[in-house]
């Protein structure tokens, strides 16, 4: 039997990046992944698939549209579908080949197939001829699928998820998005740009949960200015597809009919057949594997990353959380600022946001000022063109300690690093507002809103 020091199940984000780390700490490494590609669902139907095919359809929409505006004429302009989807499968084949790379640079020794803890210690790579590993510790990086939504018949080729959503071979004429979360709005904008109609279905009235209430407002109405229809406060009850077409039910409605129905409900997490009643690992309410501030779970020497645990599912907070636990196996100090992890929605302008939102800070009794900044004022967003959306700081009222910042803009997912960095090192809004950010630049939104916290605005 081959031993190791580690056996990481799954080679997503999560699981390849402590992969590699404790491979950097002189650990022996092993990892298993069913999937013939590494980088997981990040790289092979996620992250990077969703963002080559919004930046294709964003240049292909503004070929058709506004690029005139900028003394650029484009005539004859047509879409080429197949190339699109092969560029974004080229991209993807690039990078998950760039993980092999890194595996065979750190002396990983990959297995493929379906890992399984078959008991403290011991996991079976499952196949044909199952082989078995011994492993001193074991993580489980396993990540999440789409959540299923009872009455919704999802048949992979007219009521789809997000993994066939990134590869239809026809623009639909008419598609229907249940849920105006983050995969339906990306993935919506993408179709939409290509020329569908998309229609949103969302049971709560307002899109983007757990977005700042202000700025996600402020994102309906533009992307309702570019062509989505939503309609909101209503529950889904079911979707199928017969006699040529698909048909989408929600309560109090007429039926929907389209061509396609895109499933983006959430996601949960991998953890079927993985063996964990071998080891008596214990779950949440939501099926999620409960860990201690180690990422260990309640079997000790198995520890659990990533989607499959609790906490926002996004591919950097599963990279921190991979590194820390590589960290904490080596002897050293691994630990993640969960106040620190943006979240970025790459449509157009993107939305881009850490720390806590001004709902929280009320519910929670914070006192708090705060500074706004539209890229309207601003010289670079008027030479780019992109002048829709804000930026807004939230500082501690007494403290002036960065709280939260939130924005909707262009490159909105860029320029949150910087208050990432601001929260992450207890920056205070003054520390920004004193610094010098290079002219013109988008930057300077962030800067004029920290100066707005206490009432300093220059261009406003
Ligand atoms: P995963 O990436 O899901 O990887 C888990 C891996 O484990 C998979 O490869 C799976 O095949 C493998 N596996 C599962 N069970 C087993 C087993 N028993 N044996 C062997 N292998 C197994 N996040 C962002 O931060 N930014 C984005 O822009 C973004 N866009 C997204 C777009 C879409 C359409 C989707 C669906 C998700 C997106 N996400 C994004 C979320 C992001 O993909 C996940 O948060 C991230 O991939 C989680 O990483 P992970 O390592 O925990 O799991
Ligand atoms: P989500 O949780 O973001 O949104 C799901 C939406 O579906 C919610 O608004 C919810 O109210 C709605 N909903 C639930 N049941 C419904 C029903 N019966 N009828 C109508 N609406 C209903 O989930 P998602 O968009 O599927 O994304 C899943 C995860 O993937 C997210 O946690 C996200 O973090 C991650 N992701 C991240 C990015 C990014 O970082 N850019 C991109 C894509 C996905």
């Amino acid at each position: 039997m081959q031993e190791f020091d580690l056996v990481v199940i799954g080679a997503g984000p999560g699981g390849y990046v402590a992969a590699i780390r404790a491979a950097q700490n002189g650990l022996k490494v092993a990892c298993i992944e069913k999937e013939s590609a590494l980088g997981g669902t990040c790289l092979r139907v996620g992250c990077i698939p969703s963002k080559a095919l919004l930046e294709a359809s964003e240049l292909y929409k503004l070929a058709r549209t506004t690029l005139s505006d900028y003394g650029v004429l484009t005539d004859g302009v047509r879409l080429d579908l197949p190339a699109m989807l092969a560029r974004k499968d080229g991209i993807v084949a690039t990078l998950t080949k760039g993980i092999d790379g890194l595996f065979r640079k750190n002396k990983i020794t990959r297995f493929v197939g379906h890992g399984r803890i078959a008991g403290p210690g011991k996991v079976v790579v499952e196949g044909d001829t199952p082989t078995e590993l011994a492993a001193k510790k074991i993580l489980i990086a396993t990540g999440s699928k789409s959540t299923p939504l009872k009455g919704v018949e999802v048949d992979g080729q007219h009521v789809v998820t997000s993994t066939e959503a990134l590869s239809f071979q026809d623009v639909p004429k008419r598609l229907v998005l249940i849920g105006a979360g983050v995969i339906g709005l990306e993935l919506g904008c993408v179709w939409s740009r290509l020329g569908a109609e998309v229609i949103v279905l969302e049971y709560l009235d307002r899109i983007l949960p757990g977005i700042d209430n202000e700025i996600a407002a402020e994102a309906k109405k533009t992307f309702t200015k570019q062509g989505l229809q939503f309609r909101l406060g209503l529950r889904v009850t079911g979707a199928k597809y017969e006699n040529g077409r698909c048909v989408v039910t929600a309560e109090g409605q007429e039926p929907v009919e389209c061509d396609k129905v895109l499933l983006a409900v959430g996601r949960i997490p991998n953890t079927d057949n993985l063996g964990l009643e071998n080891a008596s690992i214990q779950l949440d309410q939501r099926g999620r594997i409960n860990v201690d501030e180690h990422y260990q779970t309640s079997s000790p020497g198995i520890y659990a990353i990533g989607d499959v645990i609790a906490g926002p599912m996004l591919a950097h907070k599963a990279e921190e959380e991979g590194v820390a636990v590589a960290d904490i196996l080596a002897g050293k100090y691994g630990h993640v600022n969960y106040n620190a992890i943006p979240g970025v929605v790459y449509t157009e302008p993107e939305v881009a946001t850490v720390g806590q939102t001004e709902e929280q800070l009320k519910e929670a009794g914070v006192p708090y000022k705060k500074g706004t900044f539209p890229f309207m004022a601003n010289a670079r967003a008027k030479a780019l063109g992109h002048t829709d959306g804000r930026v807004k700081v939230l500082a501690h009222a007494q403290t002036d300690r960065v709280l939260g910042v939130h924005i909707i803009g262009p490159r909105a997912g860029d320029l949150i690093a910087e208050a990432v960095v601001a929260i992450e090192w207890g920056a205070s809004a003054e520390d920004i507002a004193r610094s010098s950010h290079a002219h013109p630049t988008l930057s300077e939104c962030l800067k004029e809103a920290a100066l707005g916290v206490d009432g300093r605005t220059i261009h406003m």
